[in-house]
């Protein structure tokens, strides 16, 4: 039988997996000699085991843990259940990957009425041990035993109010008995030790199942089946006096990244306070004033954490009787602004190479460079101002609930939660919040570690405002009332809460980010091409990096005013000849298009794709509409309406579109061809380098090709004959049907490129509708039949698969042809990756994922270097 119980000497920071992320860091930061309270963890083995089980504890585990647990009394020189000198243990889930605060803690474990007597005799602080005893036996009842903590919480309001008691500091020894006394009313837990323990650390296995670990692992893609180690650990007590608190700091500033040590404190608390963001804490420099060694220590210890480390670390620590001690440290979470700042900085530090830079930045972090912010010329009505939690700006409608904010976020109206403080079980209101405000809490407490996660901003501690939740009104110092409903801006990057919507600049770059993208060009070898029509497109395209545009839809061309008209006028034509006459009006149209994208493109490949949708899309459907084209065309209506209906198609997705449009009306074809090589013509005449890349969609066999690239070449030589310019162009194929990826190696001799278009392959291949998968994806994915929204991610296994032997046979028969990919996933990084291990040669997405799919690109590559 595997080791199940690990002491704390006997690990390290590598054993994640096993020992899950905080117990392997409380290895590591032993073995480094840190002043790590002993310990040891139950491996996530064991967790797994009691799952399969059938969450039943393993008969031998007790027996091993009480072999570790003897060491720990003799390491600490206390003895577990003893009263005359006891030791207490903090049971402490920890996850392989971090998930703050989603499962359980359980504290000042080892207590009952006889033990919290002697612990006041032996430390001569009885309000130190009944205060530990209440927190006891309050966590325990809640986490252990499901009674709900607010019972207890109102137990101790009500006697505050009865006692003229303010604060939890004014409490007594003896006022924290009588709450015992009254706590012991609400719940009967066991007073045996060994019992207690026993109970915790099945409670912390089964809090990996609660639904809110649940919902974390969902949103941040975690494995459910990983599990959680239990980290039993000797207590240390930040809550025994002046001389000791707990705290919370980070290496450097999570928020903006600069190089600087930051943390916060409160004296006279348990660890608990601060992260549950009940007490507003004080900055850390304050323990610089009361204890100077003990934040030299610190200091120390920070520095030393972030070497080893060579990441940015986030660590709780606790202070008892003005001696330190750490409980724990991660790779701290941070904004996308610090996590572009910190891993560019590290490598100007030395700390880490180019490549680590690049994978330390993840895709929701670049987004945050496209996160607007607050127009300081702008700002006015500020009414309160709390800590700038995590940066951004954001205006919406207050809601008071988690509840509410989801209501009005689906009726699609912006919402800014407002929150005494928040907790796990708020995180699906605060997911769909654009901002959050709390009146309590730090900078590290859950509100603002989870927001700055989720890259929404927020506004933590604003302790100016008094909340009525049952009011629904938020009112500030001055007497200002905001109510529910009430329109408000918050600047996260300030802590500035405005009343109305105030105007916000567009997301800016930053020196750090660019160098961050110009190291990502150099690591990758995919290229990145986005899908643009309009010239401005194309220039925030190039403006964001894209070196070429991979998808020009043309049909998007043809909707606007006078255009739309002139196309349904030609899809009216009763006759070739008629049909011709619009589609002259409609060339000119397209040329003087082509020819502003080819300027803006100077340089770069531009892929057009033939028009592709099917044609009923550009017919009105309203009966005045269908009079005034009647009237705009000169037929009779009737005759208008004929040909409309005889267009109408029971699956239009796999109807009359695509190439079967150049099959059918190849004078199409030839028009637009036409208009792309005269405009390509027109912009090497002046002086531009137009480099057109003609793509056929929807091919389902090489017949379809042969016969449309006669009439592209026809119409391509037909200009140039005329023009007498050189243009370079080329001839490719979307790959989007099963049929064409099954038979790429027929194709791929005809043609100069290949491009993925993943939509339309994953709708065939599932046979899932895109336009209709709304009304069961969300239940297929709640219902674990599928991992992803295949639309989102590329399904690997079996539109991956139709890739992978299309890229592998079409390279057998023709060495080299250039691939791409053009569908939605050429944006999602997963998808990128999977493209770049393809062997693929492009990307293609829309400009504004343009810089997200250049990091991408680069991690890929990285990564396959790393393997
Ligand atoms: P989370 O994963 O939610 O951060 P932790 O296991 O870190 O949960 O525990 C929550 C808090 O309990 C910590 O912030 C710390 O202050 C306190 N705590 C945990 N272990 C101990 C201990 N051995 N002694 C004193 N306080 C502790
Ligand atoms: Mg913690
Ligand atoms: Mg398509």
């Amino acid at each position: 039988m595997a080791k199940r119980v690990y002491l704390f000497n006997e690990g390290n920071k590598d054993d994640r997996e096993l020992l899950g992320g905080k117990g392997a860091n409380l290895c590591e930061m032993t073995s480094m000699g840190l002043p790590v309270p002993f310990g040891f963890i139950i491996t996530t083995d064991t967790c797994r085991e009691y799952f399969h089980a059938g969450n039943k504890l393993p008969g031998l585990l007790e027996q091993e843990y009480r072999v570790a647990l003897d060491m720990v009394e003799k390491k600490m020189g206390a003895r577990f259940g003893d009263p005359s000198n006891p030791l207490l243990f903090s049971v402490r889930s920890g996850a392989p990957v971090s998930m703050p605060g989603m499962m359980n803690t359980i504290l000042n474990l080892g207590l009952n009425d006889e033990i919290a007597a002697g612990l006041a005799e032996k430390t001569g602080n009885a309000r130190f041990a009944y205060d530990s005893y209440r927190r006891f036996i309050s966590m325990f009842a809640d986490v252990v035993m499901g009674v709900p903590g607010e019972k207890f919480e109102h137990e101790i309001e009500q006697y505050k109010q009865a006692n003229g008691k303010e604060l939890d500091v004014d409490m007594t020894a003896e006022d924290w008995q009588a709450i015992i006394a009254i706590y012991k009313t609400i719940v009967d837990f066991p007073e045996d030790p060994f019992t207690q323990l026993k109970m915790a650390v099945e409670a912390v296995f089964q809090s990996w199942h609660t639904p809110r670990a649940i919902f974390y692992r969902e949103m941040n893609n975690i494995a459910d089946t990983l599990g959680t180690a239990v980290n039993v650990q000797a207590m240390v007590f930040g809550n025994f006096g002046e001389d000791s608190g707990s705290g919370v700091a980070f290496t450097r500033n999570p928020s903006t990244g600069e190089r600087q040590f930051f943390g916060e404190i409160l004296f006279n608390a348990a660890g608990e306070d601060v992260v549950a963001g009940i007490r507003t804490p004080l900055p850390v420099e304050a323990l610089k004033e009361r204890m100077p060694e003990v934040y030299d220590e610190l200091y120390r210890t920070q520095e030393l954490l972030e070497k080893h480390y060579r990441d940015m670390q986030d660590m709780e620590f606790t202070i008892q009787q003005g001696r330190f001690y750490m409980l724990q440290t991660r790779s701290g979470k941070r904004t996308g602004r610090a996590a572009v700042k910190i891993a560019v900085e590290m490598v100007g530090e030395n700390l880490i190479t180019e490549g680590e830079a690049l994978m330390r930045v993840s895709p929701e972090h670049v987004e945050a460079f496209l996160h607007p912010t607050v127009d300081p010329r702008a700002k006015k009505d500020i009414v309160a101002t709390g800590l700038p939690a995590s940066p951004g700006g954001a205006t919406g409608e207050i809601v008071f609930s988690a509840e509410e904010a989801e209501e009005v976020a689906k009726a699609g109206r912006p919402v800014i939660l407002v929150r005494r403080e928040t907790t796990p079980e708020d995180i699906h209101g605060m997911k769909v919040a654009a901002g959050i405000l709390t009146e309590l809490g730090g900078m590290t407490s859950h509100a603002a570690v989870v927001a700055r996660g989720m890259g929404v901003c927020a506004i933590t501690g604003c302790g100016s405002l008094s909340i009525n939740y049952a009011d629904g009104i938020a009112t500030t110092e001055d007497g200002v009332e905001m109510k529910r409903g009430d329109t408000i801006t918050l600047d996260g990057t300030s802590g500035e809460v405005m009343l109305g919507d105030i105007p916000k600049a567009e997301a800016s770059s930053s020196d750090d980010f660019q160098t961050l993208l110009s190291w990502a060009d150099k690591h990758r070898r995919l290229k990145v091409r986005a899908n643009a029509e309009t010239p401005e497109d194309a220039a925030k395209a190039i403006e964001l990096g894209a070196e070429g545009i991979g998808l020009c839809r043309t049909e998007h061309m043809f909707f606007e005013a006078e255009r739309i008209e002139k196309m349904r006028a030609m899809i009216l034509s009763e006759t070739k000849k008629e049909r011709k006459k619009y589609l002259k009006e409609l060339r000119k149209f397209q040329r003087d298009d082509m020819f502003e994208l080819f300027k803006v493109m100077d340089g770069l490949p531009v892929t057009i794709r033939l028009l592709d949708p099917p044609l009923h899309e550009f017919l009105p459907h309203g009966e005045d509409d269908m009079q005034a084209l009647a009237k705009a065309v000169d037929k009779p209506v009737e005759k208008v309406r004929e040909i409309t209906e005889s267009l109408s198609e029971v699956n239009p997705m796999l109807g009359f579109r695509g190439c079967r449009l150049s099959i059918m009306f190849p004078e199409i074809t030839e028009m637009q061809v036409q208009a792309i090589m005269s405009a390509a013509a027109d912009a090497v005449e002046a002086g531009y380098k137009a480099m057109p890349e003609i793509m056929i969609p929807l091919v389902v066999n090489v017949r379809e090709i042969r016969m449309i690239t006669e009439i592209i070449d026809k119409g391509v030589q037909k200009v140039l004959r005329e023009r007498l310019v050189s243009v370079p162009y080329k001839v490719g194929t979307m790959m989007e049907t099963p049929r064409a990826t099954l038979g790429a190696d027929r194709l791929a001799p005809e043609v100069e490129f290949m491009s993925f278009g993943t939509n339309d392959l994953t709708q065939m291949t599932y046979g899932f509708s895109r336009d209709d998968v709304g009304k069961f994806i969300p239940s297929y994915i709640e219902k674990k039949l599928v991992e992803d929204d295949p639309f989102v991610t590329l399904d690997q296994r079996a539109v991956g698969r139709l890739m992978e032997m299309a890229v592998s046979e079409s390279r057998k028969v023709k060495k080299g042809i250039k691939y791409g990919i053009c569908g939605e996933h050429g944006g999602d990084p997963r998808s990128i990756r999977f493209c770049h291990n393809l062997g693929l040669d492009y990307v293609s997405c829309s400009p504004f994922r343009v810089p997200i799919a250049r990091i991408a690109a680069a991690q890929a590559h990285v990564e396959q270097q790393d393997d």
